[in-house]
């Protein structure tokens, strides 16, 4: 997703250099041959151009191939060079902050975890925020000037193209929070947010289960449930960026469970983990068996190895929770009909039962006289999907090689030319 003030103009060589770098980062590493024929341009014009790229320390070699050429010289294969370049990655969660460095490929250098405590409100979180970043930065001892941008993923509704967080359901007092402009005044480099589940839908789509799937939904829950949706291959926003909040359909009509919202009976009352843990600790109360459980505050972590021993509060209402899960996504299918719907957050703990539960339920609630054509399944990149897509959003936006704007080669060539 690529946020784009006005289209610039653009020289046909400018171009050409766009190009090669996405046939590089996409199909690399590819020798100087193979660049030529892929963009129908002349061999000696496309190494005049690849030379300027390679001097700019966008593109590296990388060794000779192991087949020849027609002339039968081994070819000269070259790469994308991710260290060209450094981005800054942040995500906002309920329960934690995390930051990272990663490099122009997002891969982690540094990564700094640490609790968001959403009580004490925007200011405490924000200074937090901006103290883990200029930490990562200190402690990778990376120069400042090599950072091309800083990508943030926060949970609630999010306007990306005003850098402003609208409002946040589940952060103590965050309405109209200028984030971006707040983050880049502290910190001084250009700075992208974008809600935590498209941001996660960013990372499945560049790096994960969804790399060649046109139409997917990204389903997180925790302490709220959000989707990232991607249909014919955009992410979806919407006006203001509220599409996707499918946490906070009406699910319930007889529920009287208010969500941070303000609603009643929203999704997120009937299956978030809070709402899960409150009705498991309800279930102890009333079964007077409150001893075996040995203590008041049950935590998600303890539910894991419960439900695999099959204990019988546990097991019923997670089974439970998978099944408005099931209700959830079916509703998401009938709405943006995807191939692939890829589950985040902790529940993947809950492994295969908790997600054949799922399942069960989906196929339960969709459309069951017509065969399904849809695969639900677990995220496989692990618990740092944000920072991924939050780093991917930055790349996206520097480089922008999707669009024939020639502001984002020349960001990148203007900083790295200090570098
Ligand atoms: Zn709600």
């Amino acid at each position: 997703m690529v946020y784009r003030d006005k289209e610039n103009n653009i020289s046909l060589k400018e171009i050409n250099k766009k190009n090669i770098l996405k046939i590089v980062i996409d199909m690399g590493p590819i020798s100087r041959i193979g660049i030529s024929r892929e963009l129908k341009i002349s061999r000696p014009t496309t190494s005049a151009y690849i030379a300027e790229l390679i001097e700019d320390g966008l593109i590296e070699e990388i060794g000779k191939s192991d087949s020849t050429s027609a002339g039968g010289k081994k070819a000269v294969l070259l790469q994308f060079n991710n260290r060209a370049g450094y981005i800054l990655g942040a995500m906002i969660g309920v329960r934690n902050i995390r930051v990272a460095l990663t490099d122009l490929g997002s891969n982690i250098i540094e990564i700094v975890k640490f609790p968001t405590e959403e009580w004490l409100g925007p200011d405490a979180v924000i200074n937090k925020l901006v103290s883990g970043l200029k930490g990562v930065i200190k402690k990778s001892r990376i120069d400042k000037e090599k950072i091309i941008g800083i990508g943030i993923g926060a949970t609630g509704i999010i306007d990306s193209k005003e850098g402003l967080v609208i409002f946040s359901p589940n952060l103590s007092g965050w309405e109209n929070i200028r984030l971006k402009k707040i983050i880049e005044e502290k910190i001084g480099i250009p700075t992208f947010i974008e809600n935590e589940c498209r941001v996660q839908a960013i990372a499945e789509k560049n790096f994960g289960l969804a790399r060649d799937v046109r139409d997917f939904v990204c389903v997180e829950t925790g302490t709220g449930i959000g989707t990232g949706v991607f249909v014919d291959n955009k992410l979806l926003v919407g006006n203001k960026g509220m599409a996707g909040e499918v946490g906070h359909l009406i699910t319930n009509l007889a529920g009287n469970r208010v969500c941070h919202c303000g609603n009643v009976g929203c999704l997120e009352t009937l299956c978030s983990i809070t709402s899960l843990l409150e009705d498991i600790e309800n279930d102890i109360k009333k079964s007077g068996k409150s001893s075996d459980y040995n203590k008041g505050g049950l935590e998600l972590e303890d539910l894991f190895a419960l439900y695999s021993d099959g204990d019988e509060i546990v097991t019923r209402n997670v089974d439970n929770n998978a099944e408005y899960l099931g209700i959830g996504i079916s509703n998401t299918i009938k709405m943006f009909s995807p191939e692939l719907v890829i589950i985040h957050g902790e529940v993947i703990k809950f492994g295969e039962r908790y997600l054949s539960k799922v399942k069960e339920s989906v196929s339960k609630n969709t459309f069951p006289k017509v065969k399904s054509d849809y695969d639900i399944r677990f995220s496989e990149l692990g618990e740092n999907v944000g920072i991924i897509g939050a780093t991917t959003i930055v790349f996206d936006n520097v480089f922008d090689l999707e669009s024939s704007n020639i502001a984002g080669h020349y960001i990148i060539k203007k900083k790295l030319s200090r570098i």
